[in-house]
């Protein structure tokens, strides 16, 4: 596979503390590889434990000041973040291409305008934050306030660094909170971009830090910390279900987003052409590293042969190759892990009877690629089927009638998104209200925006991503009650 030259350079990376790039109290480095060729293009700094002692001493210190600025001015903040990133919209699109290895086109389109729009919408939410005044049977003026928790540690995953952060950053700095980021390991690149254009944008020193380093030791560090009022995490459930527990035994209030594992379920009354494309969006958008991804295709009988016949001629000629060439539409994984699990789990898929249609191998050569592969036949307690595989792999079951769809959609451990493909408005609705997921979307796949929230049930977490809902997590309420008699 060629490559092109249109990767960015990229220098080293510092942490980002009280308004200053500094570097990490040991020394340590960080590798950052681009996952298309497998070389290191740079490195990042890696916090220990003191650094991040530091940016939450800075993220407290910088708390009242941020919280008593007044809601139009953090608006205005966050609105000059949101021009800023659109101002150096290729910059920032190349800088993520390279670190997570997306194709160039998806970081251009969807990345960037979605975290510009993210800060946007917080910047008009910030606006809205009031209490209420309530009626009580006594002489006394009674009123709520909605108050902002104080020092966020935001924790994000590797796969939609900038979009991920900046649903968290936009709600918890709109409601004028100061935060303590930690992207993850792989990829923390966009993250100190995005350090620089919040204080071009006026958000003043120790607001926000951003401590890269490693899960164990950086994440760790900032989980426990007694500085910090509230862990709002991104990633996979064996981490988050860690993470909840350090976070309960300090009685923090904990935001939960984790693993997915979608079922798409395909009527026979669907338009099958629109379906089927909504069916490989579904599971290669973001080279199926997308926790909301479709990666269960459950399809009804009478139509099972015929989609895995189209699937088995469209997927082939997916365009997969340079995440820098503007024709790619499936990149590599982002990290080599990821590929080992990807194969792993096609290995395993075969020798639990699947039978490949599509697909079904690594791309030789350099860089971390896969082939978007399509399984048929499993059995429904597979583990391929049941675990979160996040790669370019889709699965499909036939089934026959619209309670058995719903009973096997609903049959592994998560519940983040799910999705339907029908003509049938009443079917829409019934079966959208029975599905276990935070987002169920009806005739496409992956309709987001900031406005609309989504979030997780059973394994995959609590509480909401964007929307009013998640400006309210990074809130609380208090009550006054003034006594009208003395
Ligand atoms: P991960 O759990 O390995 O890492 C997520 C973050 O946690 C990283 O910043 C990592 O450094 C940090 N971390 C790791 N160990 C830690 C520890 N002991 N203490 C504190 N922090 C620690 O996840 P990942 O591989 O980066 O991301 C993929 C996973 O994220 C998938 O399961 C995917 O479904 C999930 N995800 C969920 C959503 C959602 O909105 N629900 C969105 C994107 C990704």
């Amino acid at each position: 596979m060629t490559m092109t030259d249109a990767r960015p350079k990229v220098g080293p990376g510092q942490l980002y503390v009280a308004g200053r790039w500094r570097q990490a109290a040991g020394d340590g480095r960080l590798d950052v590889v681009d996952p298309a060729t497998g070389d290191v293009v740079t490195t990042a700094a890696a916090a220990t434990a003191s650094d991040v002692d530091s940016a939450v001493a800075a993220a407290r210190a910088a708390f009242p000041a941020w919280r008593d600025t007044p809601a139009r001015e953090r608006a205005r903040v966050l609105r000059r973040v949101s021009a800023l990133i659109m101002d150096r919209a290729d910059e920032i699109a190349a800088v993520e291409s390279l670190d997570v290895g997306k194709p160039i086109m998806l970081c251009r389109n969807v990345d960037v305008p979605t975290a510009a729009e993210t800060y946007e919408y917080y910047a008009a939410l910030a606006l809205t934050i009031e209490g209420a005044q309530r009626g009580v049977p006594f002489p006394a003026h009674a009123y709520t306030r909605r108050e902002p928790l104080g020092v966020v540690a935001a924790i994000t995953p590797f796969n939609f660094p900038l979009i991920l952060s900046s649903t968290k950053l936009a709600p918890a700095l709109a409601a004028g909170n100061t935060v303590v980021h930690k992207p993850a390991d792989e990829t923390p690149l966009s993250a100190l971009l995005m350090a620089d254009l919040l204080t071009e944008a006026g958000a003043p020193a120790g607001v926000v830090n951003v401590v890269t380093g490693t899960g164990p030791v950086a994440g760790e560090a900032l989980l426990s910390h007694p500085g910090v009022d509230k862990v709002a995490f991104t990633g996979s459930t064996a981490v988050g279900r860690h993470a909840a527990s350090v976070a309960g035994a300090n009685l923090k209030p904990v935001t939960m987003e984790l693993g997915g594992n979608a079922a798409h379920i395909v009527f026979a009354d669907a338009d099958l052409s629109a379906a089927v494309d909504a069916v490989i969006k579904a599971f290669v958008f973001n080279t199926g590293q997308f926790c909301m991804g479709g990666p269960r295709l459950l399809v009804q009988r009478s139509r099972y042969a015929a989609i895995l016949e189209i699937l088995g001629q469209a997927v082939p000629g997916i365009p997969v190759g340079d995440p820098f060439d503007e024709a790619t539409v499936v990149g590599p994984m982002a990290g080599e892990r990821h590929l080992a699990k990807v194969e792993d789990y096609v290995r395993v898929a075969v020798s639990e009877g699947g039978r490949v249609v599509a697909g079904g191998a690594r791309v030789p050569g350099q860089g971390f690629f896969h082939q978007p592969t399509v399984i048929a036949d499993l059995p429904a307690d597979s583990r391929v089927v049941r675990e979160e595989i996040f790669g370019p792999v889709l699965t499909v079951q036939p089934f026959d009638t619209e309670d058995e769809a719903v009973e096997l959609a609903n049959s592994t451990a998560y519940g983040l998104a799910a999705g339907l493909q029908t003509r049938d408005v009443a079917r829409a609705h019934r079966v959208a209200a029975r599905l276990d997921a935070g987002i169920v979307w009806v005739n496409d796949w992956a309709m987001l925006d900031p406005s609309m929230p989504f979030g997780g049930v059973k394994s995959s977490g609590f509480g909401r991503e964007n929307g009013p809902e998640a400006l309210a997590d990074y809130t609380r309420t208090k009550s006054v009650l003034i006594s009208l008699e003395h």
